[in-house]
């Protein structure tokens, strides 16, 4: 292996740290405590997992935690007027509305009826519009945290190429405005992408974020790119274990890179680090204060 692991988890308590530090400020500095409200409807058992972590990680950086579980057949008006009290509350800073949402729920206007301020997942229509036109948003936390881990490593990411594999609403898209927004020229693959090998092979940043276990094998990377892979796919393992991996083949990819996220450890520790970091963000725009440098796109 040849390749430098970027070491998500290290990172992760790294930014976690950093939040840490602003809330302390916060507190001393303004007599302001940040305040993020999950809200999670049904018992969707990853959901229930993410949404008790979120909780626990929110209050360990010294943030006021709110939690809203609501039944699976809570109705969209009240899921809609919960939304509405959390809107004007001024001891909130960032609403989550976890999803997915069961299926009478729709997502859409449950998303877009949050406060674009307090939007920290930055999936309101309003945040994708700013972050779309390169201006200040509340970014998804996902590519927040590949940008962070890119912006380590390589300091200035202008004028690298970059593939993003995938082109969700929630990883794909984002990514690609992001990498966009520090001058990198972009390329968007997809399920229809013709030629898909020779389309990342160009690549000196490749972001794969598709579903699908260890799609993507070393001899499509270009030796020395950076490869961030935002796969979380489960296969099994010996015996009736299971074992996580991600989009790309870890091990033959990390004989042609230059650097390469690992899964698990990789970008997934850096989700919730860069939730806690826009909800931080969100409490100081909403204050007039500055904000944190280092923890926004
Ligand atoms: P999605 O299903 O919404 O989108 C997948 C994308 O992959 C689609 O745009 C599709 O066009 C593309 N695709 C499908 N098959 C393809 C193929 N054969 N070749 C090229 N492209 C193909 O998924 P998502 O929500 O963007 O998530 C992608 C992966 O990232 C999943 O494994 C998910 O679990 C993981 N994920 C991880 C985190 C994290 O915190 N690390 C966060 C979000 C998602």
């Amino acid at each position: 292996m040849t390749a430098t692991i970027l070491d998500g988890k290290a990172f992760a308590a790294r930014i976690r740290g950093e939040v840490a530090t602003h809330v302390a400020r916060l507190k001393e500095e303004h007599g302001i405590t940040p305040g993020l409200a999950v809200v999670l409807v049904g018992e969707d058992p990853a959901s229930q997992v993410y949404v008790r972590s979120k909780g626990k990680q929110t209050v360990e950086v010294g943030m006021a935690s709110f939690e809203h579980r609501l039944d699976a057949d809570t109705s969209e008006a009240e899921l809609l007027a919960l939304v509405r009290q959390l809107n004007e509350d001024p001891a909130v800073h960032g609403i989550l509305v976890q999803l997915p949402l069961p299926g009478h729920l729709d997502e859409d206007l449950v998303i877009n009826a949050i406060d674009p301020a307090k939007d920290v997942d930055g999936f309101h229509i309003s945040n994708v519009g700013l972050l779309g036109t390169g201006q200040k948003a509340m970014v998804p936390c996902t590519p927040l945290g590949c940008l962070m881990m890119l912006r380590d490593h390589h300091g200035s990411l202008s004028g690298l190429d970059a593939v993003v594999i995938g082109r969700s609403n929630i990883v794909g898209k984002p990514m690609a405005s992001l990498l966009l927004g520090d001058s990198c020229t972009v390329t968007i693959a997809h399920s229809r992408t013709k030629d898909l090998a020779e389309v990342v092979r160009r690549a000196d940043i490749v972001v794969a974020a598709v579903g699908r276990p260890q799609m993507v094998p070393g001899d499509w990377i270009k030796p020395g790119a950076t490869v961030i892979d935002v796969g979380i796919n489960r296969i099994p393992a010996e015996g009736d274990k299971t074992r996580l991996v991600g989009d790309v083949d870890f091990d033959s990819a990390a004989d042609v890179a230059g650097a390469i996220t690992p899964v698990p450890g990789g970008v997934g520790p850096m989700t919730i680090a860069c939730l806690l970091a826009n909800t931080v963000t969100a409490c100081c725009r909403a204050n007039g204060l500055d904000e944190p440098s280092g923890l926004t796109a």
